[in-house]
């Protein structure tokens, strides 16, 4: 208790006291008796003042000291510090809900039951070309104004999705959207962008036509062979001749059977996990891979291999070997006779590590660059079919590049050679401790 409400205290009972004393004769006990009361009512209705203009901004800490009020006032702050928290906690939980539906990747739009747009995220503003300032209480249907989109909503029946062509600027796209009815009076429109969806539709239909066209080839000269050899009359074909077939057969069954190989690797790289990572070690598999390609390369090149030992990565033996084994087999077939091969394996000064395969041969026009990885692309078709090429060679490359944590990269210029290099990030390379 402070000492002034100590003192009013005492003044008071001192009055009654004196009242008592004088049997309530004497006036001096009432005028006392009076004044101090006065007082203490002053002093309680500004204690009450203070409580009231609190209340009315409770942001402030709650006035100390205030008397009777002090319980009122002390249940009042533990009630407002629990709905505080209990508004902050609903704001978090509608600022991360509000923040889950911009990530979205399809398009959200909340809209009244007339269709007025009370919310959308991101997608949905990008493929519908909404404007917040303008669009939010606008009615969808100003929008959408194709008669398709009319029909839809008229008719209600809404279980199944409506594409739609948006014509725009920017282009036109096919749009996939839904109503979805929610709460007792909202809807909610989704909307699916459908260029993506229509891309890969359109690579996967590209790919069979490929593979497809890749082994019709080989199949029709290996089929004419067999029927030449089957319908030669008795002593029609002389040994040498004969020979020769079998030759050419065997030529076009080892080309099916590396196109067939390349696309199981491939389709094992694109639709298995990521296999375990041991520790590689890479000086050792580069020197198992030289004793192939050097005999692949049969003398005709000039080899230069300069590998830094005790570099090794964490990943997958076999598909960094087949990564590798790619670029060298390039670098053989497209490096005409008597050409420089140099082979590098290094680490950087910025701790990640570099593979790279320089030819001299007779690299690439910048354009087909951004295009070499992608699958049965080549430069020249003719020229690769005729060196055993599948076409997959780089697109598995990358595949293990990617499953690796490395880009590939590649230099080139046309007549002067090419470089092709992968390059690992830091965290994959292991150095001996
Ligand atoms: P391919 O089996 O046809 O070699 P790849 O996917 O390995 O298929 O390579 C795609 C294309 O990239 C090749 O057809 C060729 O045109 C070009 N290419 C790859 N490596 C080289 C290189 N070292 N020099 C020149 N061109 C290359």
């Amino acid at each position: 208790m402070s000492w002034k409400r100590t003192l009013l205290l005492i003044g008071f009972l001192s009055a009654i006291a004196l009242a008592i004393e004088y049997r309530w004769q004497n006036p001096l006990g009432w005028v006392a008796l009076s004044l101090t009361t006065g007082l203490l009512l002053v002093i309680r209705r500004r204690h009450a003042e203070r409580v009231a203009r609190w209340i009315l901004s409770p942001d402030q800490e709650p006035p100390a000291d205030v008397g009777l009020w002090d319980d009122v006032v002390a249940a009042l702050y533990r009630r407002l510090r629990d709905q505080a928290a209990t508004i902050q906690e609903l704001e978090e939980t509608s600022t991360s809900a509000m923040a889950a539906g911009q990530a979205l990747p399809v398009g959200v739009v909340t809209l009244t039951t007339d269709l007025q747009i009370r919310w959308f995220n991101l997608a949905a503003e990008k493929q519908l070309h909404l404007q917040p300032e303008q669009d939010l209480g606008q009615n969808l249907q100003n929008i959408l104004r194709a008669p398709a989109f009319a029909s839809y909503v008229k008719s209600g029946n809404w279980s199944e999705p409506l594409t739609l062509k948006i014509n725009h600027a920017s282009g036109n796209y096919n749009l996939l959207l839904r109503l979805v009815p929610y709460a007792r009076d909202r809807t909610l429109l989704i909307t699916r962008d459908l260029t993506q969806i229509e891309k890969l539709e359109t690579t996967r239909r590209d790919f069979v036509a490929n593979v497809s066209h890749e082994m019709r080839t080989p199949l029709t000269v290996l089929a004419g062979f067999v029927e030449t050899l089957r319908d030669a009359p008795e002593g029609a074909l002389s040994a040498q001749q004969r020979e020769q077939y079998f030759g050419l057969m065997a030529e076009q069954a080892q080309r099916m059977q590396a196109l067939v190989t390349d696309l199981l690797t491939l389709s094992d790289l694109e639709t298995s996990p990521s296999a375990e990572f041991t520790s590689v070690r890479i000086a050792q598999l580069i020197d198992t891979t030289r004793t192939q390609i050097e005999a692949l390369s049969g003398g005709r090149h000039h080899w230069d291999w300069q590998i830094e030992a005790g570099v090794d990565l964490a990943g997958n033996a076999s598909e960094l070997a087949s990564a590798f084994s790619n670029l060298l087999t390039n670098a053989i077939r497209y490096t005409p006779d008597a050409g420089t091969i140099r082979v590098k394996w290094q680490s950087q000064p910025d701790g990640r590590a570099r593979f790279s395969v320089t030819d001299t041969g007779i690299g690439i026009a910048s354009e087909h660059l951004p295009r070499l990885s992608e699958r049965f692309y080549r430069v020249d078709r003719g020229r690769s079919r005729a060196l055993g090429g599948t076409g997959l060679g780089l697109a598995i490359t990358k595949h293990v590049a990617m499953r690796h944590d490395a880009i590939l990269d590649v230099q080139s210029k046309i007549g002067q050679g090419s470089c092709f290099s992968l390059v690992f990030d830091a965290e994959r390379v292991l150095r001996p401790l």
